[in-house]
């Protein structure tokens, strides 16, 4: 059997039901945009648990995932959506592209977040867009983009403050969104939420507790992960 798609962390997986998913979490790892790679061994295992355990609290605190239920430590069952081409990248700290793009050095802490748009392309690496560049691509109508916003800051204000709990610091993360193919006017929170796509600083040590770690070569990548889990799993019971 072949899957429906295959990504850089993931596949996708038909089911009997035609509005369900099974999403596999791959131990692939990738950093810029596919030009650096590596293996690691529970990878899988860690960014599904993690994730599951996430998309629980949201949905509990009110945020539509598209969860379903877990079928292993490595698979889950997901609706299915028609994923928005625009990704939601918030940030609470300059870290990462941002530093990048205006030279301000990382670490520095924002007075609010602030909400980013890129276009969901590998092709052209994912580049920066804005509210009219959207509007002209037609990637989303002005009113599912300001849903978007307001879904991302929720988002960020539930997880900064579990993250918290957790003794680590929320710098930024990536949220991708989808629309229910049972129902399209119901936009829901896909992909997944993990070590991958957010950067978690260590409260007391400031230690990089996420990808940056592989992206850096900092070490001790699948450790660091273990670590996130076992302060998600601790902070939720
Ligand atoms: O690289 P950049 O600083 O723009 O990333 C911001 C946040 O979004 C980081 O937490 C990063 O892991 C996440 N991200 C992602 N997938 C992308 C781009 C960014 O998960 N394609």
């Amino acid at each position: 059997m072949e899957p429906l798609y295959e990504g850089k962390a993931k596949r996708l997986w038909a089911t009997e039901d035609p509005n369900i998913l099974r999403m596999e979490f791959k131990n692939d790892a990738t950093a810029f945009n596919g030009e650096k790679k590596a293996q690691f061994e529970s990878k899988g295992r860690l960014n599904n648990t993690i994730s599951t355990l996430i998309y629980g609290m949201l949905e509990k605190e009110g945020v539509p995932t598209h969860f379903v239920r877990t079928v292993d430590e490595t698979n889950v069952e997901v609706k299915k959506v028609d994923i928005l081409m625009v990704e939601v990248i918030i940030r609470n700290i300059a870290a990462g592209s941002f530093c990048k793009r205006t030279g301000m050095e990382e670490g520095h802490p924002f007075s609010q977040p602030i909400v980013e748009f890129s276009y969901k392309s590998d092709e052209l690496g994912d580049p920066l867009i804005n509210d009219d560049y959207i509007r002209e691509m037609k990637l989303a109508t002005p009113e599912d983009l300001a849903h978007l916003r307001k879904a991302g800051l929720k988002v960020n204000e539930l997880l900064s403050d579990f993250f918290a709990k957790c003794g680590l610091k929320l710098v930024d993360f990536k949220l991708e969104f989808g629309r229910l193919l049972e129902d399209p006017s119901v936009i829901v929170l896909a992909d997944e939420i993990s070590p991958d796509g957010c950067r978690l600083w260590d409260l007391k040590t400031g230690e990089k507790m996420d990808k940056d770690r592989f992206r850096r070569d900092l070490g001790n990548v699948m450790e660091a992960y273990e670590e996130v889990l076992g302060r998600v799993r601790e902070n939720l019971s």
